[in-house]
């Protein structure tokens, strides 16, 4: 893997990850751009005791443009993108309209491959296992910066989620705090070991295990499954069989079996919903251990897949129990929805 370190015509930082170690990126961004005008601000909400990115400056962001001016593409003659080379395999930049910045955190935006009509369920194995590479390395580059606290990797796919961009892509956010759900999990966690004097997510996964009804899938270093208590209509965790709290502590054979996991996982969310339906949207969300918190060590990667689609042509909306009172109510029961998935396995 060869790292390409590179800054934008604003002196946003672009990172090139290519799979050839002699591949060269000297390309420059000719464009007249204005320095990055960020005026992000976290506000703590006195009530919740959690925290919110005002952001306004993303009101101006790009907004579904048409293929031919994504911004995402490699440039080419006369039609400047943010990526200054004509080709690339991986590419990270800080995004231009970000809802984190400066003493805030960091926003960086992850692009999967230089191919504009790609899903990251169409990708090769190589090319899943660049993007972990390249995620991994963004986790350890914002572990050094002192205003991150924790580094979350994700993927919105599809417009029903809210993606303006068409090009197959996900996001970095560097947190300034450590986030509400990764604080419930580690207070979870904390209160089990009080009891049992165990890990709780090696209990979690071994039940799991154990039951087999909500397994989907099992590979020789990582298991799927939808949780016990799913919140969403079809919702899978995927963890590595040893434990680690990030990306950066993956051993080898996990990191070379991952690509195969992830992309069947991913292959078989666009076959749930039959032949003819629309590609299923899904959030994809990598959870890690934040960087300087005690019991850090006992916190397990995981990454979580879901979708918002309840059945064909209805999504599930966040209405009021949901977002007024934080209930969730899932009209899919977990072990069908396991069901399901394994059903739709590749041939
Ligand atoms: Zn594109």
């Amino acid at each position: 893997m060869k790292k390409t370190v590179t800054t934008l015509a604003d002196s946003r930082e672009l990172i090139y990850y290519d799979s050839a170690d002699d591949t060269v990126r000297d390309a420059v961004d000719p464009r007249p751009l204005d320095a990055v005008s960020t005026s992000s601000e976290i506000r703590h909400d006195a009530l919740l005791g959690d925290s919110v990115a005002i952001a306004s400056h993303r009101q101006g962001r790009t907004y579904h443009p048409p293929a031919d001016e994504c911004p995402l593409c490699p440039s080419r003659e006369g039609r400047h993108s943010e990526i200054p080379d004509t080709d690339y395999d991986v590419a990270v930049f800080e995004n231009r309209f970000p809802s984190l910045a400066g003493d805030s955190g960091r926003c960086e935006v992850v692009c999967f491959t230089s191919d504009h009509d790609v899903s990251f369920a169409g990708l090769t194995d190589d090319q899943a296992a660049l993007v972990l590479e390249a995620w991994t390395d963004r986790t350890a580059d914002l572990a050094e910066l002192p205003q991150v606290a924790q580094v979350f990797c994700f993927e919105n796919r599809g417009a029903e989620i809210g993606v303006t961009l068409g090009h197959p892509h996900g996001q970095i956010y560097g947190y300034p705090f450590v986030t509400p759900r990764t604080e419930q999990m580690l207070r979870s966690m904390e209160a089990h070991r009080a009891d049992t004097g165990r890990n709780l997510f090696d209990d979690v996964v071994a039940r799991e295990l154990a039951d087999g009804e909500r397994v989907v899938l099992e590979g020789e270093h990582w298991v799927a499954f939808v949780p016990y208590a799913a919140h969403w209509p079809y919702e899978v965790h995927l963890h590595p069989r040893r434990r680690v709290p990030d990306l950066r502590e993956l051993d080898e054979a996990a990191r070379t079996e991952f690509p195969q996991v992830y992309l069947e996982l991913l292959r078989r969310f666009d076959r749930i919903f039959g032949p003819g339906e629309p590609p299923t949207p899904y959030i994809s969300a990598w959870h890690q251990a934040p960087f300087r918190v005690p019991g850090r060590e006992e916190f397990a990667l995981h990454l979580e897949l879901f979708t918002i689609r309840r059945t064909t042509g209805k999504l599930k909306f966040l209405a009021g129990s949901e977002s007024g009172m934080g209930v969730f109510i899932n009209d899919v029961p977990p072990e069908a929805a396991a069901q399901r998935l394994r059903e739709v396995a590749s041939e």
